[in-house]
């Protein structure tokens, strides 16, 4: 399918950074909207509903997956989460970005569905360090950061289906990195001719 939006997806073991690059991103590129999952699991931290994700118990969530309402949906850390269709495709097709933080089973079906959609796996810079960052960040019980980090060894191994792959080691080298993958996207013929289209008219190219 064709759209003149961007839609990125961003996927990384839990406690990488996603979260906190996708943000600093938006704040520095207001182009940039971000989906809203919805979710089984309950809020943590400083989390509202409606702002971080749609928190909805499983019946809300059953009757969503039965009626189509998610492009995508994943059960992941014993919980579902899912990218809700309304919305997105509108963006995309009326030429906004669209970014999703997901996880890589749902990268993979966004892939399947929108072919252009761009791909970004995050990487920790070791496994100690995404220990500490998960510990740090203090907002999961133990047994919590224990599973997401036995489940971290799978998640990593399917950065091979990603386009691009950013280490966050430091946080911002890694932001600059994401914002040079947003920026490339946007230097592409087709993005340029419609960004551009003046220019591109009075230099007689179709
Ligand atoms: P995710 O969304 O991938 O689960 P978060 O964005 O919540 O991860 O980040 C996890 C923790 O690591 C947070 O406390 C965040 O402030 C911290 N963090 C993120 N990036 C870095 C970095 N490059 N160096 C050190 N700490 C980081
Ligand atoms: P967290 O509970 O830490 O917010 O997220 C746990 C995992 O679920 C992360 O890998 C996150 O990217 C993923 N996730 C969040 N929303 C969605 C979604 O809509 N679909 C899928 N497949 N994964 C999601």
């Amino acid at each position: 399918m064709e759209y003149p939006g961007n839609l990125y997806v961003v996927a990384a073991p839990s406690g990488t950074g996603k979260s906190s690059l996708v943000k600093a991103l938006m704040e520095l590129d207001s182009h940039i909207t971000p989906s809203v999952s919805h979710t089984t699991r309950a809020p943590r931290g400083q989390e509202v509903d409606g702002r971080e994700y749609h928190f909805v118990d499983n019946a809300t969530f059953d009757r969503m997956v039965a009626e189509g309402a998610f492009l995508e949906w994943a059960h992941v850390h014993n919980n579902r989460y899912g990218t809700s269709r309304a919305g997105i495709e509108a963006m995309i097709g009326q030429g906004k970005d669209v970014v999703l933080e997901i996880d890589y089973q749902g990268a993979i079906q966004i892939k399947q569905l929108f072919a252009n959609a761009v791909l970004i796996f995050i990487l920790p810079p070791s496994w100690q360090e995404l220990r500490s960052r998960l510990q740090r960040r203090a907002e999961d019980s133990a047994d919590t950061i224990e599973l997401r980090l036995r489940n971290a060894a799978e998640e990593v191994a399917q950065v091979q289906a990603f386009d691009f792959v950013i280490i966050n080691d430091s946080f911002d080298r890694a932001l600059f990195d994401l914002k040079a993958i947003a920026h490339a996207q946007r230097l592409k013929f087709a993005a340029q001719k419609r960004a551009r289209a003046e220019t591109f008219r009075a230099l007689n190219i179709l």
